[in-house]
């Protein structure tokens, strides 16, 4: 049952073949045997869960379910959810049980659905491989020495291994696109303001924006369905209505125009990443879209842009964490400033620090205008540069990582390599656009089978076109 889809599930579910209890029974299980090795949790609400599912299978009895209802899924731990647990993967937050839900997982109760528990993550979201997670690494499940990308790695493993029908994300700067591709999944970052960020705990709240992992394009278009929609409690969402993002999904991509950015192409791509983007646009001429070049010349100032703006914003949220009122505190009877700076010192990884160090040089007086407005001036530049390419195509297509899942520690002292892994996932956060990893097979990559990941990006709200296109995607690679 579980090699089933969310829709599928939703199917049985509704047609009473199956039950919610039977099922979230069924992943609770999968979890016990499965994820000792894997460690896609960090915590497993099972008694909620079953309360949940029966709830469920009672919303069914009554005719009133939606396609949500009774579908086990799991929350990167940086949600906010009321009661429990909500660590953000860091020691700072481990006796942190949060007192309200997030408008996000809040959506999913008011649909029914089923909260299997809370994933693992970088610390704070900050990372590509989840190794900075205070509770150790998550692996990936096609290969246990390698990473399953980051920061949402555990969401990605959890979905990859079948631990959960579908999960939920964050994407500051890939942390979605980038673990879906690693363990091959699809992975959606909405356009920023498509779904609240009310509850979720802010990495850098300009780039912040909730997605779904799951595995296909119809569950990830329920998904979005359930989580979009305007929140007045978030000044940036948008205040607009949501689509029906499951309507219309097979129609096809004849007659759109997708562009290839010239800048893409990086000297040391692996040739594998690269044959597969070529491969990914003859599937898309194939369907009758036309391929044709665009330039996106600011592309080169993206990583230092994103490498200033969002510690930036990282050091000025982490600043609430002074073991006061919540959270890590040490306490010394040296005074207060003591006690703020035993209390960060202990309850931050090494990874969060670097971040805050960096975000308070980048904005200290002297260096601010040179390095922080400057990066302000360049991200406008970059979001100019999308606006004016989406007039001229519907979609961008590219890879999502210059090369496939690393091996575990690989990059333990030189974290730089890890930035700089980003550049082709960044652009659609600084832009606020919308971005989907789509399906595209496995690679044999050093003597491993491993998985390949490409990405459409869609205009801004374009989510409903950009769907489509990863369904027609998906297609042909189911196909193939
Ligand atoms: N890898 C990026 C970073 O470390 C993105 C993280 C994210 O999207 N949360 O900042």
């Amino acid at each position: 049952m579980h090699e089933k889809t969310l829709a599928e599930l939703s199917q049985a579910l509704q047609s009473k073949a199956l039950s919610s209890v039977e099922l979230t029974q069924h992943y609770l299980k999968r979890i016990e045997q499965l994820d000792g090795s894997l460690n896609s949790y960090i915590t497993v609400t099972a008694e909620s869960a079953l309360e949940q599912a029966k709830a469920a299978d009672a919303r069914i009895a009554a005719g009133n379910a939606s396609a949500l209802t009774g579908i086990p899924l799991a929350h990167k731990d940086l949600f906010c959810t009321q009661g429990q647990r909500t660590s953000c993967g860091s020691k700072m937050l481990d006796n942190f049980i949060s007192p309200y839900e997030s408008t996000v997982t809040q959506r999913f109760l008011d649909a029914g659905s089923v909260s299997l528990g809370k994933t693992n993550l970088d610390e704070f979201a900050m990372g590509s491989s989840t190794e900075s997670s205070f509770y150790g690494p998550t692996r990936n499940p096609w290969d246990t020495d390698r990473v399953p990308g980051g920061s949402s790695g555990g969401s990605a493993s959890a979905v990859a291994a079948r631990l959960c029908a579908a999960a939920t994300g964050t994407d500051t700067g890939g942390s979605i696109r980038q673990p879906a591709s690693f363990s091959g999944i699809v992975g959606l970052k909405p356009t920023y303001g498509r779904c609240s960020r009310w509850g979720i705990v802010a990495f850098a709240s300009s780039l912040d924006q909730a997605g779904p992992l799951t595995r296909s394009v119809a569950d990830a278009a329920h998904m979005l369905g359930a989580m979009a929609g305007h929140d007045p409690k978030d000044s940036t969402s948008a205040p607009i209505p949501v689509p029906d993002f499951a309507a219309g999904l097979d129609a096809g991509v004849k007659g759109l125009k997708v562009g290839i950015p010239k800048e893409y192409t990086l000297d040391g791509m692996p040739p594998e990443i690269e044959a597969l983007w070529t491969q990914g646009m003859d599937w898309l001429k194939d369907q009758g879209c036309e391929c044709v070049e665009v330039s996106l010349p600011h592309t080169k100032y993206a990583l230092p842009t994103y490498y200033i703006i969002a510690p930036a914003e990282a050091s000025s949220n982490l600043a609430r964490y002074d073991g006061v009122r919540y959270g890590n505190r040490i306490d010394n009877s040296n005074g207060v400033i003591d006690m703020y700076r035993q209390s960060r010192a202990n309850g931050f990884g090494a990874e969060v620090k670097r971040r805050i160090i960096l975000g308070t040089y980048v904005l200290s007086s002297g260096y601010s205008d040179q390095f922080y407005l400057r990066a302000q001036k360049a991200r406008t530049l970059i979001q100019r540069e999308y606006q004016q390419a989406f007039q001229s195509v519907d979609a961008i297509v590219g890879p999502v990582s210059p090369a496939p899942a690393r091996m575990i520690g690989q990059n333990a002292d030189d974290p730089l390599q890890d930035y700089l892994a980003d550049i082709y996932t960044i652009c659609a956060n600084l832009a606020g656009v919308c971005g989907i990893r789509v399906p595209c097979g496995s690679v044999n990559y050093e003597g491993s089978n491993l998985r390949g990941g490409l990405q459409l990006m869609g205009p801004h709200l374009g989510e409903p076109a950009l769907l489509r296109a990863a369904r027609a995607w998906e297609v042909i690679r189911d196909a193939e």
